[in-house]
């Protein structure tokens, strides 16, 4: 029998990893509820959601019942010149949730493909409008958009993707909300439009939570503002609701905080309840219309898997589930027990900060800790944790207990009292 992690270890990528100098990963062989059952047997909460995708536990049975029941009749079709049940079914479910007028859905095979197909989007908005040189975004400094060229290009200019600066297409950007008092951040919004307002099609955000790279909410005052400036110049407003969205951070999507609709928003993660990949990129009619008046009328993009029907058929059962029960509710009380378990650790002498929104728990911490202590930690607590820049956090399952809670907080505040570790670079990955 073959020896995973050695074999693993030896050949395999894992995300941001080094394979001279591996880091530990290890073996997976099951997953229920909130756990990870690891081949020792060990079982480890996963308290990061599985890269915040699994919103209603792993393995769900409603999910995998509904893929295993599309898989019975048809597991893939191209979508051109075919469509399906499921693809036509979780459409009519996103238009029905989406913010007011936002109905027409790409599928896209992961969250950075539908950053891109937002992106083509407004490129063509503005192409049909005759605007040829409206290709740049603006996009907020802090932000994170995903991995593929033209995401990593709208994501934090500092940040982890600046090896591939000299690849990616150059965007604009304006400071990270927060950053600066609003009144001046509003300036220098109304400044780049000003000097640039001809290049941009539209503008990219993550709202209210930017996540992978900067784990900091922001005010609603910010959205209203891009809708203001959007209206003004006929540039798209694209909000990323991969990461804050399905009631991450308390609602169902995180902008009606600010009660702003944007032009097109994407979609991904907890979609299929974190079961398979599947993203969407959904857009308003009038954004439909304006780019199918254009020439060519097409859209243009298609990707091999795109609507794939298990991912679509996992998708409505992750839907419905969402819709079956009061996940606010849940949220809420998690943000509390959140709040209850994390507020303590402001006292500690590495901890910079605190913050939690919905069922988002951040510590940014001064250093963290070192690596041995970060793996001491998780085997001693049975509880999954994946730090990374400076931040430890907790982003559960929407449905985690009480009791699991608790030892999510606990885990976190005991490796929040561990000695601050070496300085680190190139670990910047969530
Ligand atoms: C994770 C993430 C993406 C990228 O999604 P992938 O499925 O990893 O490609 C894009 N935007 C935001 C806000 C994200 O959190």
């Amino acid at each position: 029998m073959i020896d995973v992690l050695d074999f693993d270890r030896r050949n395999i990528w894992h995300p941001y990893a080094s394979l001279a100098n591996p880091p530990p990963v290890r073996h997976a062989v099951s997953a229920s509820g909130l756990e990870i059952t690891l081949s020792d047997g060990r079982r480890l909460i996963d308290a990061v959601s599985s890269w915040w995708c699994v919103a209603h536990g792993h393995n769900h049975p409603a999910i995998t019942e509904a893929i295993r029941r599309q898989s019975s009749s048809m597991c893939h079709v191209m979508f051109g010149g075919f469509t399906h049940t499921p693809a036509a079914e979780l459409a009519e479910r996103l238009a029905a949730i989406c913010p007011d007028g936002l109905d027409k859905v790409f599928f896209a095979d992961s969250g950075s493909i539908a950053v891109e197909v937002a992106v083509k989007m407004a490129t063509q908005y503005q192409h049909a409008k005759g605007r040829v040189r409206r290709t740049k975004m603006l996009a907020l400094k802090g932000g994170y958009h995903g991995d593929t060229a033209c995401a990593m290009a709208l994501s934090d200019p500092d940040g982890m993707h600046v090896l591939f600066a000299g690849m990616m297409p150059r965007h604009f950007f304006v400071s990270k909300p927060n950053s600066l008092a609003f009144e001046a951040w509003r300036e220098e919004l109304s400044r780049m439009f000003s000097e640039h307002g001809d290049e941009i099609a539209g503008v990219v955000c993550e709202p209210i939570f930017q996540a992978a790279n900067a784990m900091d909410f922001y005010g609603g005052e910010y959205l209203k503002e891009l809708r203001l400036i959007c209206d003004e110049h006929d540039a798209l407003l694209v909000f990323d609701e991969i990461a804050a969205g399905l009631y991450r951070t308390g609602p169902l999507w995180a902008a009606s905080l600010a009660g702003v609709a944007p032009d097109v928003m994407t979609i991904g993660k907890a979609l299929t309840g974190g079961h398979i990949t599947l993203a969407a990129t959904v857009a308003s009619s009038r954004v439909a219309d304006v780019i199918s008046s254009g020439e060519p009328s097409a859209f243009m993009h298609g990707p091999t898997y795109m609507a794939n029907p298990l991912a679509c058929a996992a998708a409505c059962a992750s839907l419905d589930l969402f819709a079956a029960s009061d996940y606010s509710d849940k949220v809420a009380r998690i943000e509390s027990g959140l709040r209850e378990g994390l507020e303590p650790c402001r006292s500690l002498d590495n901890v910079a900060d605190v913050r939690v929104m919905g069922a988002v728990g951040v510590l940014e911490m001064k250093r963290l800790p070192a690596r041995n202590d970060i793996e001491r930690v998780i085997d001693e607590t049975g509880v999954w944790l994946r730090p990374f820049a400076n931040f430890i956090y907790a982003m559960p399952p929407l449905v985690t207990d009480g009791a699991s809670l608790t030892r999510i907080t606990r885990a976190i505040a005991k490796l929040a009292e561990c000695p601050p570790g070496p300085e680190v670079s190139g670990d910047f990955h969530e």
